[in-house]
């Protein structure tokens, strides 16, 4: 089996656990979207009407896919090649929130979470369905030209609804970001539909509505380095929506070493300070935001970002496989080998 039937089989960061569900009282659905699979769990609804609610779902995530394509025909690359003019023009009410929002997680960052740098996403090669094969390296020369005077966040100036780019290498791709944004809209239409209990996964972010009938929604954290293994479970309460980020999900290998889907904006490179990170936030895009900064702040500015973000439940598996948990997470995880030796981290 080659990765890509093994990615398949196995789509999730984070899997469902499915014990004790009752056929009738659980409607699920899969629909392929983001360039993965979008897995709708409603619980306890008459079931003509969660198919009716599915349908408004999917609709929403054909039109967020369209839009905020970042390498496809799209509003985004619109708004891409207005950016790189530096004429002011008018943003589009779909795209205007995201920008507003990635400008302040890239501050809150530190700039470790850089939405602009979709040039040198696009370098490395990660979006296509091929991302995952041996390949060369790009031109290390053409990653150091592209990183002089690197596109920012704070490069895309806002005025009321008008935007303005101020960096002719601007180019915003927002695959570290729109799923969680994603997931947050999907919440809200959920609630306005008046369902209260749900779970909604785009494989490495969810987020959870109300219960799973008598008990709360219970979900699996994938071990980064055992294919199928769980590092730990945890269970959700209403509202929660959870991150992961990590260097297994899109990679290739290259002379025995592995070249990942997480960019660090300083060296042009993948980061390499950490395996896989973990969080939980009330804001499904603030989460989704987090989880890849994390993956580049690694263990030692793990506490001082996760901090600047708002997270104080998270946890990372360092690039030597040892497990940092914040004082929050602690209490939230239950390990399947018992108790794995784990650094604590105050946040
Ligand atoms: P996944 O898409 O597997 O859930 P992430 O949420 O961490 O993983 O997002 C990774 C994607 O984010 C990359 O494919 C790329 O499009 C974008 N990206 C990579 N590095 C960064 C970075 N430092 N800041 C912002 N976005 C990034
Ligand atoms: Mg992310």
């Amino acid at each position: 089996m080659n990765r890509r039937q093994l990615l398949l089989a196995l789509p999730s960061a984070l899997l469902l656990s499915a014990c004790g569900q009752t056929p009738e009282q659980l409607f699920t659905r899969r629909v392929h979207t983001f360039g993965s699979w979008v897995d709708l769990s409603l619980y306890g609804l008459e079931p003509g009407r969660a198919e009716v609610i599915a349908a408004r779902l999917e609709r929403e995530l054909s039109f967020m896919n369209s839009a905020w394509h970042a390498w496809k025909p799209s509003l985004l690359e619109e708004v891409n090649a207005k950016l790189r003019t530096g004429q002011v023009f008018a943003a589009p009410d779909a795209i205007l929130p995201l920008i507003r929002q990635c400008k302040s997680l890239y501050e809150a960052s530190e700039g470790l979470f850089n939405p602009a740098l979709g040039l040198l996403f696009r370098l490395w090669g990660f979006h296509g369905d091929k991302s995952w094969e041996s390949r060369p390296l790009p031109e290390a020369a053409k990653i150091r030209e592209l990183l002089t005077d690197p596109p920012g966040m704070d490069d895309v100036e806002i005025d009321g609804n008008r935007l303005r780019g101020h960096n002719a290498r601007l180019s915003l791709d927002f695959g570290g970001f729109a799923k969680g944004y994603g997931l947050d809209r999907l919440a809200e239409i959920l609630r306005q539909e008046g369902v209260t209990h749900a779970l909604v996964s785009a494989t490495s972010n969810l987020v959870a509505l109300g219960t799973h009938g008598s008990r709360p929604w219970r979900i699996a954290i994938r071990h980064p380095r055992r294919e199928g293994g769980v590092l730990a479970w945890l269970e959700l309460a209403d509202g929660e929506c959870c991150s992961t980020s990590g260097d297994y999900e899109r990679y290739f290998e290259r002379d025995g070493r592995r070249y990942h889907h997480i960019l660090d904006p300083r060296t042009g490179y993948p980061a390499t300070g950490a395996q896989a990170v973990t969080l939980l936030h009330r804001d499904g895009a603030v989460a989704d935001a987090a989880s890849t900064a994390l993956m580049v702040a690694g263990p030692r500015d793990f506490a001082r970002i996760a901090r600047r973000l708002g997270v104080s439940e998270a946890l990372m598996v360092d690039a030597d496989g040892r497990l940092l948990v914040s004082e929050g997470m602690r209490p939230r995880l239950h390990f399947p080998d018992g108790r794995p030796d784990v650094l604590s981290v105050a946040i």
